[in-house]
C-alpha cells in the first residue's frame, strides 16, 4: 500500500489506484482475518530481516530491519495486490480488508502512518513447534546479512565465498518440499514460512542462479547473463 499523500483528492473513489500499486502488510490486528480463512497462508509471504525491499512509507529501496509478512503480489503484473479484482474493479476481501487498507485514505497518510507504526504481525503469532524451529533453522544457515556479507567478499575471497552462497541457495531450496512434506503444507504456503526462494531474491545482489540439469546450481552475475543474452 502506498502511503499516496500526494492525491488532490478528498475521499476515496475506489480507484484502486493503491492497491495496483503494492500489497499491505500485516498487523497483529488483522490476526483474525488469518484465524478465520479470509485471508489464506498461501496468498502470503513473508520479507526476512536483512532483505531488501521497496519501502512504502520512505519511497525507496531498503534493508528490511524486521520481519514483516505482506499479501502476495499479483503475478502477471508483478505489481499490485492479489485481493485486486481488476475486472470488477474492486477489492475481493473489502469488507474484510486488512487494517492497513481501511486506514488508506490516499489524501492524508496520517491514519495509514498510525496503523503502520503499530505492532507488525510475524511467523511466530501464527506457527508453532515443529514449524518454528525449521524456520529458526533456516534463519541460522541462510540469513539475508550472512548472504549481504559473501556477496561483499566475492571479489577478494573469490570461489570460498561462492562456494558458500552455494551451499546457503542449496539449503534454501531443499529445505522446503522437506518441510512441505514433513509439516504436511501445501507447497504453496513455503513463501509464507521461508520467505521467497533465495534462488529469486538473489538477484537483488546483482547474481543470478542457473539450475543446471544434473539440479547443481550456477551462479553468475546479472550483467553477464545480460551480455551473454543480448
Ligand atoms: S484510497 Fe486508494 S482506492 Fe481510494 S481514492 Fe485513494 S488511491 Fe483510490
Ligand atoms: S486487500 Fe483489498 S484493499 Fe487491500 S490492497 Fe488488497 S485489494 Fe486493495
Amino acid at each position: 500500500m502506498s502511503k499516496g499523500n500526494k492525491s488532490p483528492r478528498k475521499s476515496c473513489v475506489r480507484c484502486g489506484e493503491c492497491c495496483l500499486g503494492s500489497s499491505p502488510s500485516l498487523h497483529i490486528k488483522d490476526l483474525p482475518l488469518l484465524e478465520t480463512g479470509v485471508i489464506p497462508r498461501k496468498a502470503l509471504f513473508t520479507v526476512r530481516k536483512g532483505e531488501t525491499v521497496w519501502d512504502n512509507i520512505s519511497r525507496r529501496v531498503t534493508v528490511a530491519d524486521r520481519e514483516m509478512i505482506k499479501v502476495r503480489e499479483r503475478e502477471e503484473s508483478g505489481k499490485g495486490c492479489v485481493f485486486y479484482d481488476e475486472a470488477g474493479k474492486a477489492c475481493s476481501i473489502y469488507l474484510h480488508r486488512p487494517a492497513q487498507c481501511s486506514a488508506m485514505k490516499c489524501w492524508d497518510p496520517s491514519d495509514f502512518l498510525k496503523v503502520y507504526s503499530s505492532p507488525k504481525l510475524e511467523r511466530s503469532h501464527l506457527l508453532s513447534g515443529g514449524a518454528l524451529t525449521l524456520i529458526a533453522e533456516h534463519e541460522k544457515r541462510c540469513a539475508y546479512g550472512k548472504l549481504e556479507d559473501l556477496v561483499a567478499q566475492i571479489r577478494d575471497n573469490g570461489e570460498e565465498s561462492v562456494r558458500e552462497i552455494l551451499n546457503m541457495l542449496r539449503f534454501d531450496s531443499d529445505l522446503r518440499p522437506m518441510a512441505s512434506e514433513k509439516l504436511a503444507i501445501e507447497s504453496s504456503e513455503l513463501d509464507f514460512l521461508f520467505g521467497r526462494p533465495l534462488t529469486r531474491t538473489i538477484r537483488k545482489y546483482g547474481l543470478t542462479v542457473i539450475q543446471q540439469s544434473d539440479d547443481s546450481f550456477l551462479l553468475t552475475s546479472s550483467a553477464c547473463q545480460q551480455e551473454e543474452r543480448g
